[in-house]
């Protein structure tokens, strides 16, 4: 056996014995205690749509964006929204553009997050006009 063999064998024990898988685990947070962004809607929600139609995503500027969404409130920005159109349903959110001129200010409003957001209101969620979802 040729010391680099001899090697990768002493590291494949290192990392498959139970010692070490433990401390591994023990770094890292457990799922319950990371606090899920709220903006995200539950987890019952955040999943593939489920609609018997298409879940289609419209790219829009900010001029677009009002003909298809209602205003947000006061002190908040409409990223997106969710129209519902016989079994589909259409989701509008800001075109890459604009999207990345709103980033420079809210890097964390990504597009995977803006999307799960719609997607969860294409599943069924709701929430009220501070955004708190509705169980
Ligand atoms: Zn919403």
């Amino acid at each position: 056996m040729t010391v680099a063999k001899t090697m990768a064998l002493a590291a494949l024990v290192l990392v498959s014995t139970p010692s070490y898988a433990q401390k591994v685990q023990d770094r890292l947070p457990s799922p319950d205690i990371v606090a899920r962004d709220p903006r995200l809607p539950p987890k019952e929600f955040d999943k593939p749509f489920v609609g018997k139609g298409a879940l289609i995503v419209i790219r829009v500027t900010w001029e677009q964006l009002p003909l298809f969404c209602s205003v947000a409130p006061k002190g908040r920005s409409t990223l997106g929204c969710t129209v519902r159109k016989d079994d589909d349903c259409l989701v509008y959110i800001l075109r890459p553009s604009s999207l990345e001129a709103y980033q420079r200010y809210y890097p964390d409003y990504t597009y995977d997050l803006i999307f799960r957001h719609e997607r969860g209101h294409c599943n069924g969620a709701q929430h009220d006009e501070n955004g708190v979802w509705r169980k």
